[in-house]
């Protein structure tokens, strides 16, 4: 029996990279799933589409009365949306791109988390998609950096606040993988995006799905509280070895 069947879920950043890989991931294993993006056409079935801006509060009320509507209710939640913007030396960095990246990635997968925990069954599950960045610092990545320092931070404080709930909480931090991450931070500089892959064995949203999907399915008296995934090329954020061309 797929070990999910009878389980729904929601994951944040369906349409694109990990959260398409996990949200698919999941239905595999027989949860029924509803995913959020605001590019709501990248998102096919299995998985229930439905319009999501995780920066809008309205936006985000809307889309969990509706899934959870659809869903009878939540076992499992993936906070998979998120970006990066820019790789500038901090004193580049703009008070714009400061907002968009600490709305997208902080306040909004704090909110989504606030709005889905009155939903989460007893036995649920939170994930939240953090990052090598968030445990290391790399130069020129101050905004990024800070942001999954903070998702981390607020991960480790929910597993206390929920302690002794049954509710389950895990961080997963992915170094590199290959994605149309870089091609947001490049702000659609296709060039610059591809060159962040070459040389190196990046990893697929598939090998972070895996580890997702491993972290939800553990006998109910377990909590997976980190999952530190790299590419094997790699030791940090900042540090990949590269073949020469
Ligand atoms: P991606 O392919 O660019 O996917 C990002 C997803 O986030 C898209 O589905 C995008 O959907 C969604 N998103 C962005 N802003 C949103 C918003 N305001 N409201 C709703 N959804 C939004 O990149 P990815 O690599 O899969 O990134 C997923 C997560 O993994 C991020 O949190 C990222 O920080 C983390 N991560 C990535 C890597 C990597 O190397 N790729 C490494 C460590 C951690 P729409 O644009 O359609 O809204």
């Amino acid at each position: 029996m797929p070990s999910l069947e009878g389980k729904s879920a929601v994951v944040t950043g369906a349409s694109s990279g990990i959260g398409a890989a996990t949200a698919r991931a999941l239905a595999a294993e027989g949860a029924r799933v509803v995913g959020g993006a605001r590019r709501t056409d990248r998102i096919a079935a299995p998985v229930t589409a439905l319009q999501l801006d995780v920066t809008e509060p309205a936006s985000c009320e809307r889309f969990v009365t509706a899934a959870a509507e659809e869903l009878s209710g939540l076992d499992i939640l993936v906070n998979a949306a998120g970006l990066a913007l820019g790789r500038d030396p901090f004193d580049d960095s703009t008070e714009e791109d400061e907002r968009l990246v600490l709305e997208t990635n902080v306040n909004g997968l704090i909110r989504m988390t606030r709005l889905c925990l009155p939903h989460l069954r007893d036995g649920g599950h939170i994930v939240n998609i953090g990052s090598v960045a968030g445990r290391q610092a790399y130069e020129k990545g101050s905004l990024y950096v800070t942001s999954k320092f903070a998702v981390r931070g607020f991960t480790y404080a929910l597993r206390e606040d929920l302690l002794g709930r049954p509710i389950h909480i895990t961080t997963v931090d992915p170094g590199l993988v290959q994605t149309d991450f870089s091609l947001v931070r490049f702000r659609g500089d296709d060039t610059t995006a591809r060159k962040v892959y070459e040389g190196v064995e990046a990893m697929q949203p598939g090998d972070i799905a895996e580890c997702i999907v491993f972290a939800v399915t553990r006998p109910s008296h377990v909590n997976i509280d980190e999952l530190v995934v790299k590419a094997l090329a790699q030791s940090s954020g900042g540090r990949i070895l590269r073949t020469e061309s």
